[in-house]
């Protein structure tokens, strides 16, 4: 579904992307780790044109993500993401929050998003919160929602930069758990997190990054037993 071919990326003369592959099926689950400053936020920011790239193609279910707002509202409806921190509208209420796009962006009807909304709130064992703000909510139950919210427009892909980093132990449980669940229903997930036990028990794939390349790509239990590259015995030597 989602397909890097040789692509760069450049912040000025800062070469923060080097000739990244990557072919990410449907269905798939791929873990991106690596260092700080490694280029793994700008690598997913790049499949919804959060950044651009500059050399190379980025293909997500077919459509090449490129300078047209056509391609990149098509491509942002079909891509949802939960990044690290507040990701909520703290103004709105739950409710308001999840349907905002899908009534005024996407045309929805409103009583069909919020049944959709209420639906997916009592899966992720929130039902009974879609009044509150989130500033009522915890850490964890605003991840969530940001979970939701990124659901709402049945994204074929979903997105997660570090969404449990800023949590308590307790909340990144919750969170964790909920990702399983999307996992295990099957739906594609690029997740940059060093949660390496969800990157055990659920990616098909690890990717690790150092520099802004590729470093090695391969299966957990290969990539945890029997790291290939020096950088990354390193960096998990330093986080394990
Ligand atoms: P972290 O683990 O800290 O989140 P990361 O692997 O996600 O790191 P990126 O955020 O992708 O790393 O950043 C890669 C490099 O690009 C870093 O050196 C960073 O300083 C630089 N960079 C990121 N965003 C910008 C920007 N908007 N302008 C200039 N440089 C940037
Ligand atoms: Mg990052």
């Amino acid at each position: 579904v989602v397909q890097f071919k040789g692509v760069n990326k450049w912040y000025d003369s800062y070469h923060a992307l080097r000739d990244i592959n990557l072919e990410v099926a449907r269905g798939e689950k791929v873990v991106v780790c690596g260092p700080s400053g490694s280029g793994k936020s700008t690598m997913i920011r790049c499949i919804n044109r959060l950044e651009e790239h500059h050399e190379g193609q980025i293909i997500v279910d077919g459509v090449e993500v490129a300078d047209d707002i056509r391609k990149i509202e098509q491509i942002r409806r079909d891509v949802g993401m939960v990044f690290q921190g507040i990701n909520l509208f703290m103004h709105l209420n739950v409710m308001d929050n999840l349907t905002l796009a899908p009534i005024y962006v996407n045309k929805t009807p409103k009583h069909e998003a919020e049944a959709y909304a209420r639906q997916l709130l009592a899966r992720v064992g929130l039902a009974d919160q879609a009044e509150k703000y989130p500033g009522q909510l915890s850490g964890g139950q605003q991840q969530r929602v940001a979970i939701v919210r990124a659901l709402m427009s049945r994204p074929k892909v979903l997105l997660f930069d570090e969404p449990t980093s800023a949590l308590d132990p307790e909340m990144i449980k919750e969170v964790l758990q909920v990702m399983t669940e999307l996992a295990e229903e099957g739906i594609t997930m690029i997740v940059v997190t060093h949660e390496m036990g969800f990157a055990r028990k659920m990616a098909d794939l690890v990717v690790f990054m150092d520099a802004g390349r590729i470093v090695e790509a391969a299966p957990p239990e290969e990539f945890f037993s029997n790291p290939k590259s020096e950088r990354a015995r390193q960096f998990l030597s330093q986080i394990i």
